[in-house]
């Protein structure tokens, strides 16, 4: 007799709750803010990807309504079928300008883009490098092609050397990274990994889906950052989901990148097209943050505050160098303890364990926005000392 539905449902989430790794996501009651409510308490959220506040901004919101109004509730087919709008075509032309590239490409999310980009280019024969700590969607892309796959040491230009000196190509050669590493908030040295890629003919394709919106001028991302705008060696995708407040992915680079990835990208072919009232609030997403610099200058501002801060107080951000601040715990007990303690005080900042960073590493990570105030931080940063020296992490 073949195995019930149940049988298998009871077997895979009974192993995830023996290993403590069955997941409950916490619920938000309130909208996606610097300040919410969890399980009905008030909390400063230091648990979003929501880096210039964008999630629910007036102007953003009012412009998604606009285009609600004005093109309608849903995109109504896959874009080469007829669900292409001229908004869809006119957000990536605007995009491509901001980028500084030569064609931009918007999918549904930065998860689907990796998969449609990655499964695109690479081919049979073709050789990929990819940072050892690259996000999950950038591992499942590549396990969608049939190139020979290979992995670097963490943002070490010296084994990408060697690797890419161990395995030539007469195919396309590409290395793969993520710009802002979003566990430990770490930025990648691009400018040394594309001097090692082109040392060696490779393309290097950049997924900053934390990068965007919080590095270089005005947010145009990590390649800015690095003054490689504009090089053709070089593929951005990232995702509108974070900094840009709403849903999506895109891919930005050669001019040619765009009428490939029409043809090729599954994501593209086979699935609906982004509701207008998305495109609106990233029109509008794109339009404010050249408009008024105030908002990286408080994303960053705040984030020196917040890691000073806490290293004052005695904590270990691990590193970081952008508003994904990570505090070292170790042991996953430790850090979910401290989670929940931090949550009891109205602070809402998620535990981190095995299998998602490395054991020994368990940590809660907090992204700092440029909608804290210095109220909310210090009100933080109150809890995180109580719990702190409660659990013995800092001194008492
Ligand atoms: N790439 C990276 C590096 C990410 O951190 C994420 C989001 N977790 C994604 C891709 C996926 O983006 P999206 O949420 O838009 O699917």
């Amino acid at each position: 007799m073949s195995l019930t539905l149940s049988a298998r449902l009871n077997t895979e989430l009974s192993a995830l709750r023996d290993s403590g790794l069955l997941i409950r996501p916490r619920v938000l009651e309130a909208p996606q803010r610097a300040r919410t409510r969890v399980d009905g308490v008030d909390v400063v959220n230091l648990a979003s990807n929501n880096y210039l506040g964008f999630a629910d901004h007036p102007e953003i919101k009012a412009r998604a309504a606009e285009y609600l109004q004005t093109w309608g509730a849903g995109a109504g087919a896959v874009r080469t079928i007829a669900g292409t709008l001229q908004i869809h075509e006119d957000f990536e032309t605007q995009l491509a300008e901001f980028k500084h590239t030569g064609s931009a490409l918007v999918l549904q999310s930065g998860f689907t883009t990796n998969q449609g980009v990655l499964g695109t280019l690479l081919q049979p024969g073709d050789v990929v490098v990819s940072d050892e700590l690259n996000h999950a969607s950038i591992i499942d892309g590549l396990r969608l092609t049939k190139a020979t796959k290979k992995i670097y040491k963490h943002s070490d230009p010296a084994d990408l050397d060697r690797v890419l000196s161990e395995n030539d190509t007469e195919g396309l050669k590409m290395v793969v990274t993520d710009g802002v590493f979003s566990m430990d908030g770490d930025i990648a040295p691009l400018d040394e990994l594309v001097a090692v890629a082109r040392k060696y003919g490779a393309v290097t394709y950049v997924d900053d889906a934390h990068g965007s919106g919080v590095l270089g001028a005005e947010g145009r991302g990590t390649v800015h950052h690095f003054g490689l705008e504009g090089a053709e060696d070089v593929i951005q995708v990232g995702t509108l989901s974070k900094a840009w407040g709403a849903v999506g992915g895109y891919a930005a680079g050669h001019a040619d990148l765009r009428q490939l990835l029409i043809n090729r990208a599954r994501p593209y072919l086979f699935s609906t097209a982004q509701p207008p009232a998305v495109v609106g609030a990233l029109v509008a997403a794109l339009e404010l943050v050249q408009r008024d610099p105030s908002l990286m200058e408080r994303l960053w501002s705040n984030t020196r505050y917040f890691k000073a801060e806490l290293a004052t107080l005695g904590f270990d951000t691990m590193g970081s160098q952008t508003p994904i601040t990570p505090v070292l715990f170790g042991e996953p007990e430790a850090a979910f303890e401290a989670s929940r303690r931090l949550l009891a005080e109205g602070v809402f900042a998620v535990g981190l364990g095995f299998p998602t960073v490395p054991r020994g590493l368990a940590r809660i990570r907090n992204i700092v926005t440029a909608e804290h105030t210095q109220a909310d931080l210090d009100f933080a940063l109150g809890a995180y000392e109580r719990v702190g020296k409660a659990l013995g992490i800092i001194g008492a």
